[in-house]
Formats: C-alpha cells, structure tokens, sequence
C-alpha cells in the first residue's frame, strides 16, 4: 500500500472532544471518525486492525472446537419476552416495531436468538455438546456513550455460547474457553488479567472478565499479592471484621454543618477521623426506596445492594425522593428517625460514636450509636474492597488496579434453557434442560484498549501482531531518481515476501513523515534517503524502543526477516496474564 494512496486523514491538533489517549490518538491517526455519539465508522488503517484481532480470535475458537455462524442483529421481541428479558433489559435494549406493528429490537446479545436455533435442533443428548460463536455487530443504547471505541452503541463483538448435557461438562466447555481466551489476549500482544466477576444482566452462576491492565480502564480490579485470587471489586467479597469498641456513646447531639459537604469536610469541622463518619445513600431499588450506610472512608457497592436485596435494578433515588424522605435538601440524610428500611455494611457493626447526617439542612448528629439511636434492618457486605482488608481467601495483601474489560464468559446454567423450553432427551430417555455457558469479547474495544496500553507521546505503539502494516517504508528523498528506484526495488521485495508493508512515497518532509509513522504505530520503519544508500545499507528502527540498526540492502531478505522476527518474540515476550 503506497501512503499517497491510503484514506488516512491523520490530525495535527488533539481534538477537543476526546477524553482517553486512545479516542484522541484514533482520531488524530485518521483511524475512526464519529458519525453520531456512540457510533463510529472505521477507516482503513483501523478495519486492517479489527480484521487481525477478529482473525487471531477466529483461529481460537475453532481451535476450541466452536463452530461460527452469523445470526441476524435484528431480533424478533417475542423472544426477549420468553426470557423476561423484554421488560428486564432496560433502555440500552434498543425497541422498535415493523410494518405489521410487531415488536423487535437490535441485538445487544444473543442468547434468546442462539438458543431459539438451537432448540429447533437439538433432540439426543448425542447432539451435544453444542459449540458455536460469531463474530458480529452489537447494538447497546448505552446511557453514557464515550471514551470513543471503549464504550460505543454500536461495537463488535465475538459472543459464543455452549449447550451441555451435564454441569460436569459445561463446566468443560466453559474451561475450553476460559483456556481459549488466554490463548487469545497473549498472541494479541496484551498484559492482562482474568479475574472474578458479576453476572450483571446476563445473568447465571459464575464468570470471569478478561481486564486490560491500563489507567484509563472503567473497572477497578483487586488481586492479592499471594495467592491467585482476582476479581473485579464490583465482586469481590469483603471478610466482616471483629472490632468491637466497648466505648460508652454519649447522647447523640445535633451540631450546624453549614458548607461542610464532602465526608473530608464534616471529619475536619467536627474533628473525627472520616472512619468515624456514616455516608447515608438514599437508593431505589425496584422502585422501592431504600437506606444504605457505609463508613465515611468507603464506597458502597450498588452490586452487592442489588444482590443482598435480589431486586432487578438499585439506583441512586431522585432529588425529589431524598428530600421527601429526609425533609432535608439532599446532602444531610441519616439513619436516625428515618422512615425506611435501612441496610448498614457490615464494617460499621459492633462500633459507636458516629457522626451522620441529621435530616435537616445544614445539620449533622455526633455520638450516635447505630443500634441504640436508629434501626437498622440488617448489616451486610455492601461496599467495596480497600487495600486495608485481607485477602477473602487467604488474608494476603490486597493491590488495586485499573483494567479494562475486554471479554466475559459466563456459566449460565439453565436460566435461558429452561426459559426457553431448551431440551434434549438423556441417556434414560428423560427430558432435561440444556446447560448453557455464553462468551463474549469485544473486538472494538480490544483495538481501543490496545493503544491505551500501548502508546508515547509521539502516537499508538500497535503490538505487531495487530499493527495495520508490519513496517513503513520512507522514501527521504523523493525527488532523487536513484533513491527512488531503490525505494521501489525494496518494496516490491518486501510485498513479494508477503511483508504488509506501508511506502511513503508522499512529497513531504522528512519530519512529517517520522511524525505519521510514529502516530499510526506502525512496528517497523525503514529508512532510506542518498546518505544510507551511498552506504548500501537502509535504516531500520522498532516503534517501541526506537533503537536504530542497519540491514544491508545486499543482504535485505534475510536481514529484514530476522529483524521483523526478533521484534515479534520481543513482543510476545512482553505479553502476559499477570
Ligand atoms: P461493560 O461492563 O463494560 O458495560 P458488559 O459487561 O455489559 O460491559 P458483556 O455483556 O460482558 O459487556 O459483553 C461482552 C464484551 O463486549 C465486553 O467484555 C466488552 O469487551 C464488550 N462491550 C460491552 N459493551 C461494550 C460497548 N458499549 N462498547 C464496546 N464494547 C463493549
Ligand atoms: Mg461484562
């Protein structure tokens, strides 16, 4: 591919709109461009990118023994109402109605249609297991857009599903995968990490996120320092402490708080160390109004609310809502006098002589001692984990990093099976529900989360095995027959030896080349100009460690080969499941 020839729009300036490295250096490298919030067209250099993750996931999977198919984005509503998922989905399932005022919508996954197929099929347990997958657009109506390819409406997406005679061998199939996927993330040249994570709204018994170790991620992982254990700290559990205090609590007593907001605020102005004030969240859960309480130094688990009161969805409760059960402005609620079922994490038992708000503006209450001064309908784990709690399971030091999620795999078991009347005939002739595992991995995002992880201040440092081009070609000296003659020899070599090779054979500056090479990532460069001709040799440097070495152009086939290869292994190397 000549650089004079190729639709890559690059940018000089950042542009405003983009918040991460990888959105901005997207954009700036003339790889996406937005075509409304969420959406995003991709442009050669990036659809080269996607094809290569798509192509080293494709040959996991069916190494995994899953068959690909392609189902239709476009989903029929009966299905979803099968699994109660039509009303239970919210609005990020995007809903519409046909001619003949039926009801449908864009598939944000595909369990309901995989299943529908499958259940058409399946009769014997002989047919099983069943394996298959695709790789395919997602519609998601997200409520929060952004950060470019990391969290579109419309993504890619390989989702597979498995369906199992036995838990025995779902629990095979989702091995396969868990096995298959870190196959995937190390040839994709990436350092990550499986962890422990929520079924959300998928559902079913257990999964696991597949996390992109980088600052920018969305997802906060914690993992301990000696044994093996990972999660996503939307799951992981916390271990209740015994501290139990013996003080005696004053009577509680309501003192002004005006401008005293944040929990750092009250701690300050009522000299209390912020483990000795009570944040009070007024939450909705199933359209049902709720209190939760954690200390001032933590952060309550909207997840783990959700699960302890098994509703569908928690959310925090409206301005309206908090004021209607405080008689306070927002920002003043708590426990005492308060007329709503109240759930307190379990870090706050057997302790007193806390501040918390006091249901009237500009108030706060000190010694209150939770049991003797409000009623708390239970205590629970509702918060989450801090580097200061031990390891759930084996008390070890607890780390805290950000990552990004780029694959999920799930053990369903029978949720949609038996939904959706999903049998197969045993060995005893009886009729059972299949066991379903299901497994996504966002291809979109990995090319995102690839540059998050991978990249310096002069662009995207593309692993190799996912680079648009395996090494750019730059002609310094265009206007130099001779030059270019040879640049045109070495290219042609190149594209004979099936290098995907990028010639920049643009009239410019050699700055301005150097400046696009560096932005597009690219692993390879080479470099020719009069000097390194008249020296016979062409000038070559990885995009990762910039180090310069000369392959004589005698010698090309050979030198070029050794040196893309030695880069490859250097990368590889790199990539790790930490
Ligand atoms: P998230 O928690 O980030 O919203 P999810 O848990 O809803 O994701 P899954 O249903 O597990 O996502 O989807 C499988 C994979 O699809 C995710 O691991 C992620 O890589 C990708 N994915 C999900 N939502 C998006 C999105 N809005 N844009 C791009 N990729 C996405
Ligand atoms: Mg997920």
């Amino acid at each position: 591919m000549r650089f004079s020839q190729l639709y890559v729009p690059t940018l000089k300036e950042t542009p405003a709109e983009a918040e991460v490295v990888s959105h901005k250096l997207l954009l700036r490298a003339g790889m996406i461009r937005k075509l409304t919030a969420g959406l995003y067209t991709y442009l050669p250099c990036a659809l080269r990118v996607l094809k290569k993750i798509e192509a080293i996931v494709r040959s996991e999977m069916d190494r995994a023994g899953f068959q690909e198919v392609l189902l239709p984005v476009v989903q029929p509503g009966d299905l979803w109402k099968e699994t109660g998922r039509w009303e239970h989905y919210g609005k990020e399932l995007l809903r519409f109605k046909d001619r003949n005022d039926r009801d449908y919508c864009l598939g944000p996954t595909h369990e309901e249609v995989m299943t529908d197929l499958v259940r058409g099929e399946v009769r014997s347990y002989r047919q099983l297991p069943l394996r298959l997958y695709q790789l395919h657009t997602k519609f998601r109506d997200e409520i929060r857009p952004r950060f470019g390819l990391m969290r579109g409406r419309e993504f890619i997406m390989k989702d597979g599903y498995s369906y199992d005679a036995s838990v025995a061998d779902a629990e095979k199939s989702y091995q396969l995968m868990h096995d298959a996927y870190h196959r995937i993330f190390m040839r994709l040249g990436l350092r990550f990490r499986a962890v422990e994570a929520d079924t959300g709204s998928i559902g079913g018994n257990f999964s696991h996120e597949f996390m992109v170790l980088a600052d920018a991620g969305e997802d906060t992982i914690a993992f301990c320092h000696n044994c093996q254990f990972a999660a996503n700290v939307e799951r992981a559990e916390v271990v209740e402490q015994e501290v139990l205090e013996g003080v005696v609590c004053p009577a509680a007593q309501a003192v002004p708080t005006p401008n005293a907001h944040t929990v750092e605020e009250i701690a300050n102005l009522l000299q209390v160390p912020t483990t000795k004030v009570v944040k009070t969240m007024i939450l909705t859960a199933d359209g049902k109004n709720v209190a939760v309480l954690v200390r001032g130094d933590h952060e309550v688990n909207l997840i783990k609310v959700q699960r302890l009161l098994g509703a569908e969805s928690v959310d925090l409760a409206s301005p309206d809502v908090v004021e209607a059960a405080t008689k306070a402005p927002v920002g003043f609620a708590g426990p005492c006098g308060l007329d709503l079922p109240i759930y307190a994490d379990f870090a706050l038992k057997g302790q007193n002589d806390y501040v918390t708000g006091g249901n009237a503006k500009d108030t706060h209450l000190m010694h209150v001692d939770l049991n003797r001064d409000a009623k708390i309908t239970a205590y629970g784990d509702l918060r989450n984990i801090t580097t200061q709690d031990p390891c759930p399971r084996c008390g070890g030091q607890i780390s805290l990093a950000k990552g990004i999620e780029v694959g999920h795999i799930f053990m369903l078991g029978q949720k949609y099976s038996t939904a959706m009347h999903a049998t197969f005939l045993n060995e005893e002739g009886v009729e059972k529900d299949m066991i379903m595992g299901c497994y996504g991995i966002g291809i979109s995002r990995i090319l995102a989360a690839a540059i998050e992880q991978n990249h310096d201040e002069h662009g995207i440092v593309f692993p190799p095995q996912i680079a648009p081009f395996n090494c750019i070609l730059l002609n310094l000296d265009v206007v130099n027959p001779e030059v270019t003659a040879k640049v045109e020899e070495i290219y042609k070599l190149l594209c004979d030896m099936g290098v995907e090779v990028l010639l920049d054979d643009r009239d410019e500056r050699a700055g301005v080349k150097f400046k696009d090479a560096d932005l597009l990532g690219i692993p390879i460069q080479l470099v020719l100009g009069k000097k390194s001709l008249a020296k016979g040799i062409i000038e070559a440097s990885d995009r990762q460690s910039k180090v310069k070495v000369e392959l004589p152009i005698a010698d090309f086939v050979k030198s070029y080969t050794d040196y893309q290869s030695q880069i490859w292994v250097n990368w590889s190397t790199q990539s790790s499941s930490l």
